[in-house]
């Protein structure tokens, strides 16, 4: 008889007893029970699926400590408050600690007092974490957001071009690498990097049926503000509307409250303190007391807030998987929850002079370098503003100094930072320290490829969307369109026919106010019309846009029910019933 002894505490039971969960959600056992037999893992799952607990559970099984890799600080907080009110031994070490702090808890981690661990990237950097890593008893490392990974993902971070060289440093410990959105491509790329061995590769779909997914065509600028205030009149928040530009944020937030609408606003000029203030008000609000926030793409990594009614979108993201995060904080309870990004062709030039202003080329970072070494010991005196006006940028929202201060960091060439007067330049750099794909035109090339699908997919208005994003992520295309995108059904059909039940809670003005900044021509069709096509048969109206020389029409056949759009200036379409 085999007569191994059970290693470890049975999944299920801590299941129920740790966290106070019934049941597994899909594709979670199967993780757990490969993580628990040792073998690496790479998953890429949707925001919301429950990532966290493929490596939070085995933890509690598992002898020795789990060190969780995250990016941000304000996600290993909250996530390290929640488990410790269950009881479960974690802590985090990083800059936002004390140094006491964090020689405390790299303690407790090395003598076993603890569970699980989260680490930002740079801590491998550090002199104090340095000196215990080897005498911590790794059971698992869990890379979270790995897709931060890949120079090819959406979010690529220099910190985390790394993470493949500190596992190694960690003696290979066995490794989960999770992400919500990987390609194919980059799915390899992470396996590749962090040298995973005969992985368990878990890649799940982007179901969300309670999502509705739409692109809204904007043909003049001055149609964004009243098209979301409309939108958001019409939807019952809690509710967050992205936008690029602060700016933007801050004439919507003034036209809501113009509307009776209060919002908040968030973005990364707030203080950190104002920030955190925010989110709790937004975290705190519900469907009964709902709050709209406004904000750039700084707001969002790790709130996990289930009754997210709507995701509004005021220009095209830079990358579908970006898209495809920010979408996917609405509606994770499972009730129908809205989705829409306004389509401005114009935002694209936008997004692509953001793209530059992410990438700066190596003679760029070695220009960063010798603007430092130059100024010698007053290094420590100087700030932000002091490099980028020596380095003539004139663009408040050009970040590549930043960028480039990253990077000096990571291969070593400079450290300390500003923001603590602390900043060294290590004179032993050379330039050819440099990775070699930093700067290279093929990761721009790839950033601007990213942008052009989304722009693709938005414009792909005869198929369905959640085909079109299958199709893009490398997993199953499903056989049939959706019924809840833009392609298969129009956006006042779905918040009719699935938020109509909920209260509206502000109440509709007159409609010259809902187009405070111009009087709409009056449409001669609408959604829901019954129309004759030329002297052929009847077709619905689905959705109309544009105006005047630019409208279209989509309609649906009533005997075929084939969708098509089509320029109502072109083929006569006669209104039968209204
Ligand atoms: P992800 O990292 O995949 O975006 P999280 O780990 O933050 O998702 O989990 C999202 C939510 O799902 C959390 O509130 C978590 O408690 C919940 N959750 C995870 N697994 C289960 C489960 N088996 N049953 C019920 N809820 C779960
Ligand atoms: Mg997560």
């Amino acid at each position: 008889m085999d007569s191994q002894p059970a290693p470890h505490k049975d999944p299920l039971t801590v299941l129920k007893s740790s966290f106070g969960l019934t049941s597994f959600r899909p594709h979670q056992a199967e993780v757990i029970d490969a993580v628990l037999s040792g073998r690496d893992v790479l998953v890429t799952m949707p925001t919301g699926a429950g990532k966290s607990l493929l490596y939070q559970l085995p933890a509690l099984c598992l002898d020795g400590l789990v060190l969780v890799i995250s990016p941000l600080i304000a996600l290993m907080k909250d996530q390290v408050d929640a488990l410790q009110k269950r009881g479960i031994r974690a802590a985090y070490v990083n800059s936002s600690v004390s140094s006491k702090k964090r020689r405390q808890r790299l303690e407790a981690a090395v003598s076993g007092d603890l569970d699980l661990l989260f680490i930002t990237p740079e801590r491998f950097r550090s002199p104090s974490f340095m000196a215990v890593e080897s005498r911590l008893h790794i059971a698992l490392l869990a890379v979270d957001e790995a897709h931060c990974i890949s120079q090819w993902g959406h979010d690529f971070r220099p910190d985390y071009s790394r993470v493949g060289l500190y596992r190694k440093r960690l003696g290979n410990p066995p490794t989960m690498a999770l992400t919500a959105t990987a390609t194919e491509r980059v799915a390899n790329d992470i396996s590749t990097a962090l040298d995973l061995v005969n992985p368990l590769v878990v890649r799940t779909g982007i179901e969300r049926e309670n999502l509705f997914l739409g692109f809204e065509k904007i043909f003049l600028a001055e149609e964004k503000l009243p098209h979301l205030a409309k939108r958001i009149q019409s939807l019952q928040g809690p509710g967050i509307v992205y936008s690029t530009l602060i700016r933007d944020l801050e004439e919507l937030h003034d036209e809501l409250a113009r509307l009776g609408i209060p919002s908040l606003v968030y973005h990364g000029k707030l203080s950190p303190e104002e920030r955190r203030a925010m989110q709790e008000r937004f975290m705190a609000s519900s469907e009964e007391n709902p709050t709209i926030i406004l904000a750039t793409n700084a707001f969002g990594m790790g709130v996990d807030k289930a009754d997210i009614r709507f995701v509004l979108h005021a220009q095209v993201p830079r990358t579908i998987e970006a898209w495809t995060q920010e979408v996917g904080r609405a509606g994770r309870d499972g009730k129908p929850s809205f989705c829409e990004t306004l389509f401005f062709p114009e935002d694209l030039a936008l997004q692509q002079e953001f793209i530059r202003w992410a990438n700066p080329d190596r003679e760029f970072v070695f220009s960063v370098w010798s603007v430092l070494e130059s100024w010698g010991e007053r290094v420590a005196t100087k700030d932000m503003d002091d490099l980028t006006s020596e380095l003539l940028l004139k663009n408040r929202r050009d970040n590549r100094a930043g960028i480039s201060l990253r990077w000096l960091e990571v291969i070593g060439a400079i450290e300390g930072s500003f923001e603590r007067h602390d900043l060294r330049v290590n004179p032993a750099f050379m330039p050819s320290d440099l990775p070699v794909f930093v700067g290279s035109t093929e990761k721009l090339d790839g950033d601007l490829r990213g942008l052009l699908k989304l722009a693709m997919l938005a414009n792909s208005e005869e198929r369905c969307l959640r085909a079109g994003m299958a199709e893009h992520f490398d997993l199953e295309v499903p056989d049939l369109p959706c019924g809840t995108c833009s392609s298969c059904l129009g956006a006042d059909t779905w918040i009719r026919r699935e938020m109509s039940a909920s209260k509206i809670i502000h109440a509709l003005p007159p409609p010259s106010s809902m187009h405070p900044l111009k009087d709409p021509a009056p449409a001669p069709f609408r959604r829901g019309n019954w129309v004759r096509i030329g002297q052929h048969g009847l077709a619905r109206v689905l959705k109309v846009e544009g105006e005047g020389r630019r409208t279209r029409v989509t309609i649906e056949d009533s005997a075929s029910l084939k969708r098509r759009t089509i320029d109502p200036n072109r083929i006569k379409l006669r209104v039968i019933e209204n």
